[in-house]
């Protein structure tokens, strides 16, 4: 059998056109598995000439449109007729574009105005259209640009991509949501009261070779604003020429406006807050992220229940109380009753290591060291560490479960230490930007222009 596919193109004034497409044939004696419905090659090639029929017969129609003078109504001459390549999801399209020659009606006595112009300009600015380029960016945010370049050919038949076109097509997607973003933060300058909650961590992405050091830092953060939306963002400080305005107009575009008060939630590290609060140039808030504790509590206790298991019921009834209410009394604020039982632990856990051998020993001796980095970890954070509970019955941010996941979506999955690649520090920078896009779902919202 042979089945013959026909587009019919039916025009604003009442035209129709039809175009074949081409034919697909069977052979339904000797059918296999293989031969039933469109193969994948077959499926690429009729949506490469749909697209060609589309798009130039789109063109035919916008052109003829818009030769009719707005002022004049007379109808204009096609000057001629210019070649376009347009670069789609649906393969590399060349069409032939009219210039129509401009109607002299409105400028009597300037011949020297009397040019042609494509009416194409308005429409079509890029060389590519917007869902080849987040498609393109999407995938290079989630693969390596080889594997990225390798799933659109295998999949679908736009115009032959390698790791390059990838790559600078994240680059100048990344570019554009910057600017996105610069015209959003200049637009808003409404004071507001709204309780704000930064989260933010980072990753460490190696560097390349050139930039003479080993790695460098992309911060990775989350903002929300109490009504329950999140933005997420990353940035590298160094890759950017201006990180302060970077982290600014992420918060703007998060919600935030000049006079709401910011919390910042973090690990331990003083520049992540600094960060914030140099970018808006205002105090911040900052409490240690409750996640960061959380970890490590869960830390001592799970050492604890090991040593647990090699203790005598009379030693454990001493040393039972000092882990049991451990979370409670940190969740609860009271990080110096918390210091007081970390402390006594340290020295029972000493105790119990100079006079025992074996495992005995072994698990007195990881329940010691754990308790001493959280020890240590409370103490040097002390002014951050909060009333969890009062905070969450507020109904305030305290945690985010994400706060990993954030360093893991953001820069380590495509760019963490387990990958091979090595990074410029903008390159890192532009793709934490389009991670958090995709991410976020921002990136199909968007339009990108002048790519
Ligand atoms: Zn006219």
């Amino acid at each position: 059998m042979k089945i013959r596919i026909r587009v019919e193109t039916e025009f604003g004034w009442g035209e129709t056109r039809s175009h074949d497409l081409g034919t697909v044939e069977r052979d339904s004696i000797g059918a296999s598995d293989e031969d039933f419905g469109l193969s994948l090659a077959e499926g690429k090639s009729l949506l490469t000439e749909i697209q060609r029929v589309l798009l130039q017969d789109q063109v035919e129609e916008i052109s003829e449109v818009s030769r009719v003078c707005r002022f004049c109504g007379s109808y204009l001459a096609v000057h001629d007729r210019r070649e376009r390549h347009i670069d789609t999801l649906f393969g590399r399209i060349t069409v032939a574009v009219p210039r129509v020659r401009m109607c002299m009606c409105g400028l009597p006595g300037h011949p020297e105005l009397m040019a042609a112009y494509s009416p194409l300009t308005r429409v079509l600015r890029n060389r590519a259209t917007p869902e080849l380029q987040r498609l393109q960016a999407e995938l290079a945010a989630r693969h390596s640009f080889r594997e990225a370049a390798r799933l659109l050919n295998m999949l679908t038949p736009c115009a032959r991509q390698n790791h390059m076109t990838i790559r600078n097509r994240l680059a100048s997607v990344a570019d554009c949501l910057a600017v996105d973003l610069d015209e959003l933060g200049a637009s808003t300058n409404v004071s507001g009261d709204r309780d704000i909650s930064v989260f933010l961590d980072s990753a460490y992405v190696r560097s390349r070779p050139e930039y003479q050091r080993r790695n460098f830092e992309v911060v990775v953060g989350a903002v929300e604003d109490g009504t329950g939306t999140k933005r997420r963002f990353g940035l590298s400080l160094s890759g950017t020429d201006q990180p302060l305005a970077c982290m600014r107009t992420n918060l703007a575009a998060a919600g935030w406006r000049e006079g709401d008060q910011i919390t910042v939630l973090s690990d331990g590290d003083p520049a992540l807050p600094r960060l914030v609060r140099s970018a808006i140039d205002a105090d911040v808030n900052h409490i240690l992220n409750w996640w960061h504790i959380s970890i490590r509590i869960r830390h001592v206790e799970t050492t604890f229940q090991t040593l647990l298991s090699c203790l005598e019921s009379s030693e454990a009834d001493e040393i039972v109380p000092l882990v049991q209410n451990l979370r409670w009394r940190v969740w609860h604020g009271q990080t110096g009753r918390a210091l007081e039982a970390l402390k006594a632990l340290f020295r029972v856990g000493m105790q119990i290591r100079k006079t025992s051998v074996g495992t005995r020993r072994e698990a007195a001796f990881s329940v010691v060291s754990r308790a001493m980095e959280l020890r240590t970890y409370l103490e040097y954070n002390r002014s951050a560490v909060v009333n969890y509970a009062r905070r969450r019955q507020q109904g305030r941010a305290v945690s985010t479960c994400r706060a990993e996941g954030l360093v893991n979506d953001i820069a380590n999955t495509r760019m963490g230490k387990k990958q091979r690649m090595r990074w410029s520090p903008r390159g890192a920078h532009r793709v934490a930007t389009v991670r958090a896009a995709v991410l976020d779902g921002r990136l199909s919202a968007g339009r990108l222009e002048a790519a």
